[in-house]
């Protein structure tokens, strides 16, 4: 986000500072909302939003405890002397004043997008589509309320070129507030259902109350193919001196752009024309709502560029949004849509329009499990007639309501149908055999939960998995970050695949937990991970000279490691005229493996940087050969006091300030007083404690039994018969094998599994895709799941049992093998 110190903040929130005098510049690079999700950093400033349910304000004694030190207040008596305090009249408005303000330092081009549905598939669309051109700060998932919005805003900086934000209200007023905020040069009018109808008195004053955030747009895209949306968006574009960019998919005249769309199975053909000029492209969607979605895209990618040639092809690799209608095979042959994220009839019409195509395909039933409806004006009797009325036309063939209402309105439905007032009566009913082959749209409202009937109806996965607690992970950052000052930054080591782990998930979440820096061994996972919107700095510890380009144009930043890769890299860099590019130093004190040795080398490499002004050195380390090992603890202590004094020494030599890190796991947990400025987590954060520190596990292979058979005495399992039983035993053949990175060294009962409650050894060799155990008198069948390591069986046990290291293990797990990422 952008940076402020907290006497700005206090200049623009139009507050009253209570600090210490040279409190007052301390710089703000975080801020803060939620108590839950606030982990380190002084550099932090917490807002105490008051709310109907909560008040902030309570959580600033024990946030202060957690090292937080700046915080906007509306209340007085919680500002004390052990923390900066802006004082305000009101803190939500505090937050959206200086989001004001930071978009009016941020001038370049917003894209502002409103109406009932597809806000958020809109925004992230038109993300996938023009983030290979543009450098786009975005809404995070559905950043969309009075809180959201100013959160959204503030992440502008000027890393970017393009915001694309989205608004959502719920009672008349709050547009208002949220246009100031946005101020979109472009506006986008989704279209208009009838969420939050109950707190407008019509249609109209919705309509009117949402296209205040384009008053003062440039253009504003919206479908003539609703008649009140189009007179009214016409009238107001004419008020307000907006462009319109106007479309429609129904051979309305007098429009700017004409789509027409030809369904097919699993895709549709769209066809636009601007004036005389046709376009044609494709998305892998044949519902309405995504074809409606992808028009916008179109008509936004024009009014922003004028030119959409470029970006017809991507429209073909759109993908759906997740969190949203996501679809999953169930049990006995059903197919499940998941939408419990909301329950209006819009998107219930919505979610409809999608059952209907999956039935189709496959030829099955179709039925809704569906909740009480909410956000509407309706009157009940009207509204559950209507949801009859859909069911009806879209011949649902069964209802399964759950909630007080839709049970109250039992009668209403002419479908064969069942209801619950409650979930829990419902779970108690469930027989797996009454649901088969159809088409299942789960569709209710978050407060009820329907998760939990995803979860019950979902096909347990036959396949191997290693899955990973995103929660653990966060865990385990903290306990790291509890061991160390506030101020000492944490670079997360997330080469190799996250070690393992899965690189994109991983990173986003630290991203989100506002790690200082991520480090990766090549340059082309530092452009995977900037691919995928990570902005987190990030630095390559293998720079090679064939990708150089790429570290400017993704703002990687080198570990420089010898003079020949200095030379070669400043010339790049003053090739592309970048100023002050950072790079850090890699000094060798003894692991002798990459970095500078001799005083001389590191001389000439100081005289070389401080004779240009393309390089800036952000920080200088080194690397422990032995931090886990007592028994080289002596060495240790040469390594760090080696480089204690080599840094102080380049340090000495430049104006600016140079931070220092010389720790990995092991090493922050035994030599914590050496943290310097910076440390660097690796093996810890996945887990593996050197130290006995209470770490969570963060990931669990597991697999499924695919068949048991009886093996007699006689006979033998596996290649080369190595598989010896002593008596008539039970055999469990489960489809993991050394291809998916098992090491084959546990074959022959070394390595064992869990599975149904107690331990079961590997008997026989491994083989490439398949093992087998010996699940003699326990209590196994096809279908049960089996832990390889996890909760169970530790990776640092299964790497003791292979004769390796637990970063191996983790490393070692194939491609093929994949990763689910679990969280809450
Ligand atoms: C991998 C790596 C680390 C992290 O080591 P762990 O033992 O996993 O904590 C730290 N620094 C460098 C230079 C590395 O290559």
């Amino acid at each position: 986000m952008n940076q402020f110190t907290i006497s700005e903040i206090s200049k623009f929130t139009e507050g009253k500072l209570f600090s210490s005098p040279n409190a007052s510049d301390e710089i703000i690079t975080n801020i803060v909302t939620d108590s839950r999700t606030f982990f380190a950093g002084e550099n932090a400033i917490f807002f105490a939003l008051t709310g109907p349910r909560n008040n902030g304000h309570h959580y600033i004694p024990q946030l202060i405890d957690r090292g937080i030190k700046n915080f906007v207040v509306s209340e007085k008596k919680w500002i004390n002397s052990k923390a900066s305090f802006v004082f305000v009249k009101n803190t939500t408005e505090a937050l959206q004043k200086l989001a004001t303000f930071n978009r009016r330092k941020n001038l370049y081009p917003v894209i502002g997008i409103t109406g009932s549905n597809g806000k958020t598939i809109v925004k992230e669309w038109l993300h996938d589509l023009l983030s290979e051109d543009f450098s786009i700060v975005r809404s995070p998932k559905s950043y969309n309320s009075q809180i959201g919005v100013p959160l959204s805003v503030l992440l502008m900086n000027k890393n970017y070129n393009l915001g694309i934000f989205e608004a959502g209200i719920s009672e008349p007023g709050e547009m208002k507030k949220l246009t100031k905020i946005i101020k979109p040069e472009i506006g986008i009018f989704t279209n208009l259902g009838d969420a939050h109808q109950e707190n407008f008195e019509s249609y109209e004053q919705k309509i009117e109350e949402k296209l205040q955030l384009f008053k003062s747009s440039e253009k504003l895209i919206f479908s003539v193919d609703n008649q009140l949306c189009k007179k009214k968006i016409t009238r107001f574009c004419e008020e307000h001196s907006v462009t319109p960019v106007s479309w429609s998919l129904l051979k309305n005249k007098n429009v700017f752009l004409s789509f027409s769309a030809e369904k097919k199975e699993s895709y549709t053909k769209i066809s636009a024309k601007i004036e005389s000029k046709k376009y044609a492209f494709k998305i892998p969607f044949s519902d309405s709502s995504s074809i409606e979605n992808a028009c916008h895209c179109f008509a936004g990618i024009w009014a922003l560029t004028q030119k959409t040639d470029l970006f017809l092809k991507r429209f073909e690799k759109l993908e759906p949004v997740a969190m949203r209608l996501e679809i999953k095979q169930g049990i006995n042959n059903c197919l499940l849509i998941n939408d419990y994220y909301n329950s209006d009839l819009n998107s219930f019409s919505i979610a409809l329009s999608v059952l209907q195509q999956q039935a189709a395909k496959g030829h099955l039933q179709k039925t809704v499990i569906l909740s009480d409806i909410q956000q509407t004006g309706i009157p009940k009797p009207d509204l559950y007639k209507q949801v009859n009325q859909l069911l009806l036309d879209w011949k649902i063939d069964k209802l399964i309501g759950i909630g007080p209402e839709i049970t109250k309105y039992f009668e209403v439905f002419s479908v064969r149908k069942e209801c619950y007032s409650k979930l829990i009566d419902f779970e108690k009913s469930f027989q797996k055999e009454n649901l088969k082959d159809s088409v299942i749209l789960i569709k209710g409202a978050r407060k009820f939960t329907f998760e939990k009937i995803s979860a019950l109806l979902q096909q347990k996965t036959h396949q191997t998995v290693l899955e990973v607690n995103l929660n653990a992970l966060v865990y385990n950052l903290n306990a790291f970050r509890k061991l160390l000052k506030p101020e000492t930054k944490v670079m997360v080591m997330v080469k190799a695949f996250s070690y393992g782990t899965g690189d994109v998930e991983i990173a986003k979440m630290l991203q989100f937990q506002n790690v200082d820096y991520l480090a990766v061994a090549v340059a082309d996972e530092g452009v995977q991970l900037r691919n995928a919107g990570i902005q987190t700095p990030i630095i390559v510890m293998n720079p090679e000279e064939h990708s150089f380009q790429n570290f400017i144009d993704y703002r990687l930043e080198p570990n420089i490691y010898s003079l020949e890769l200095l030379q070669a890299f400043t010339k790049t860099v003053s090739q592309n005229a970048l100023e002050e590019f950072p790079v850090h130093l890699k000094i060798d004190t003894g692991m002798n493996r990459l970095g500078f040795k001799t005083e001389s080398e590191i001389q000439h490499a100081i005289s070389t940087i401080k004779a240009t002004r393309w390089l800036k050195v952000k920080s200088v380390f080194s690397h422990l050969a032995a931090s886990d090992d007592p028994k080289m603890d002596d060495f240790t202590k040469t390594q760090i006091s080696g480089f204690n004094e080599i840094a102080g020494n380049i340090s000495k030599q430049f104006s600016y300030n140079i931070d220092r890190h010389i720790l990995n796991s092991a090493g922050i947990e035994r030599f914590t007083k050496y943290q310097f400025e910076m440390v660097r987590l690796g093996i810890g954060l996945y887990g593996v404690s050197q130290t006995g520190l209470g770490l969570e596990h963060i990931g669990t292979l597991k697999s499924t039994v695919s068949q048991v058979k009886t093996v007699q005495k006689t006979e033998t399992v596996g290649y080369n018969r190595k598989g010896k039983v002593e008596k008539t035993s039970k055999i469990a053949v489960v489809p993991l094998g050394y291809a998916d990175g098992l090491d084959r060294k546990l074959s022959n009962k070394n390595g064992s599994a869990f599975v149904s409650g107690k331990l079961a050894p590997i008997i026989g060799n491994i083989c490439m895709d398949m093992l087998m155990l010996d699940v003699t008198g326990i209590d196994v069948n096809a279908g049960d799941e089996v832990e390889f390591f996890g909760s169970n069986i530790s990776i640092s046990e299964i790497a003791e049992k292979a004769g390796t290291i637990p970063y191996e293990v983790l490393t070692g797990i194939s491609q093929r093998v994949k990763r689910i990422y679990l969280q809450e």
